[in-house]
């Protein structure tokens, strides 16, 4: 018998959701860690809070491994920091927020990285960052390595965006070997330049190069094509490899035979591929849609969100890109130069929750996994993703009965719109636990100041999700 702890918290009554199962328990936080998961029928600890948590589910916190903070890319600069997204990310149940240090035109990728450092050091909740890199050269592996040293060992590459940001496929061969010997693993953006360079050209020509037409700017078969490309790549060079905002099930297809066959290959969807689809091109603002994969056809999302219910969709990312109405309307007669991007770190866990959980019928402890568990593990957050003693204090409480429509008004995010907009939504969290600390109850959001830390990751084991 252990000594008593002394608890800071104490979340008693609710049903603890891992993705490796449900149990009805306590949950005792104490220093910032959970410290017991225990039967409910013990008494309680000695504790200075308790929440009631009777009918709810406690969830791990949110691990949101796709979002772009305050990011310039072009002529468009984000409009949020890492102060007012990671308070909207602890609004929506995630407490981790990873982050894209993509460089600037002539800028190292490695000071790329201590520059994003550096603006995080403003988040209320924990961050962690993706590396980039865009072209190899002679100090690109010692970079990969001293990136590793300093805990980021994700790094992107786009196969597109030539003259932006498109790493060739010789710069992808070199990154995934480089980075495998890091303990890392490549994010990889796959949709085939030449396909989607023809398919903007044609539409130019024929007049439709408008929000509304953002479709066929960007065909489907081009992620396919990339993702089979990236995939023999990987499995040349015998390295693990992540696919970010997947939106088609043959590009999920590709990557769930790969790893039938040994292959370490992961999938990550967003939940705008999974709950909107390209009929809000026709609305009355498509500009607010216009994103990279495009919003697919309803078939399209109906076998999405049908692999996702089957187990062949290991993550949910946000994609979060705050731009404002404004920003998407002033260039939106041009897809190719208007910014690309949905605000939806606030969103992530009730568009999902509703869409797989509540209408697709998903086991919560599946959900939980793509949501918190397997991002951690994808990004060697140990610590992260999981409510088991020894673990950081990072819980949703959701009560999951209640059904709240999506309005802009009430969203946290530094723009002023949502896709979602009068969506009735369940899944939103009414108590949030970051850190041990108590920043979303009934009272409304409790701001802990800039306590956020910067996650090194560990280096990756070989197999990260079985
Ligand atoms: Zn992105």
């Amino acid at each position: 018998m252990s000594a008593p702890v002394h608890a800071d918290l104490v979340v008693h009554g609710g049903t603890v959701v891992n993705a490796g199962g449900s149990v009805p328990a306590t949950v005792v936080v104490a220093g910032g860690r959970v410290v017991a998961v225990q039967d409910p029928s013990l008494p309680l600890p000695p504790h200075e809070r308790a929440i009631d948590a009777t009918g709810s589910l406690v969830l791990p916190g949110g691990v949101d491994p796709h979002c772009h903070v305050g990011q310039r890319l072009g002529d468009y600069a984000q409009l949020d920091d890492y102060g007012s997204a990671s308070i909207a990310a602890l609004w929506g149940g995630t407490t981790t927020v990873i982050d894209f240090a993509i460089p600037d035109p002539g800028q190292r990728p490695i000071d790329a990285v201590h520059e994003r450092r550096k603006l995080a050091e403003i988040s209320r909740c924990d961050t962690a960052l993706h590396g980039c890199v865009i072209e190899w050269d002679d100090s690109t592996a010692a970079q990969i390595a001293e990136m590793a040293n300093t805990g980021v060992r994700t790094i992107k590459l786009f196969t597109t965006y030539k003259d932006v940001v498109m790493a060739g496929p010789d710069t992808v061969l070199e990154v995934l070997r480089t980075l495998h010997a890091q303990g890392g693993i490549a994010y990889v953006h796959a949709e085939a330049n030449h396909v989607i360079e023809d398919a903007q050209a044609l539409a130019v020509a024929a007049g439709e190069a408008a929000a509304g037409h953002m479709p066929r700017t960007r065909p489907e078969l081009a992620e396919a094509s990339a993702v089979s490309q990236v995939l023999a790549t990987a499995e040349h060079v015998d390295a693990p490899v992540y696919f970010v905002h997947q939106t088609t099930a043959e590009a999920v297809d590709l990557v769930r035979d790969a790893r039938r066959r040994g292959v370490r290959a992961y999938t990550e969807t967003c939940p705008h591929y999974l709950y909107l689809d390209e009929r809000t091109y026709s609305s009355e603002h498509p500009e607010r849609f216009v994103c990279c994969p495009p919003l697919r056809a309803p078939e399209t999302v109906a076998k999405l969100r049908a692999r996702a219910l089957v187990g062949d969709i290991d993550t949910l990312g946000s994609d979060h890109c705050c731009y404002s109405t404004h920003q998407k309307t002033e260039h939106s007669h041009d897809v190719r130069v208007m910014p690309n991007g949905l605000p939806g770190v606030e969103t992530r866990l009730p568009v999902t929750f509703t869409q797989l959980v509540v209408r697709g019928g998903m086991p919560v402890e599946r959900f939980v996994g793509m949501f918190a568990t397997n991002p951690a593990r994808l990004n060697g957050l140990t610590g992260k993703g999981v409510v088991a003693a020894g673990h950081d204090a990072d819980l949703v409480v959701l009560d999951p009965a209640l059904r709240r429509g999506a309005r802009s008004g009430d969203l946290h995010m530094a723009t002023d719109y949502t896709p979602y907009e009068g969506e009735e939504l369940a899944g939103w969290p009414s108590v949030v636990v970051s850190g041990g600390r108590v920043v979303l109850d009934a009272d409304g959001f409790h701001d802990p100041g800039p306590v956020g830390r910067a996650l090194e990751a560990d280096p990756m084991p070989d197999h990260l999700i079985t």
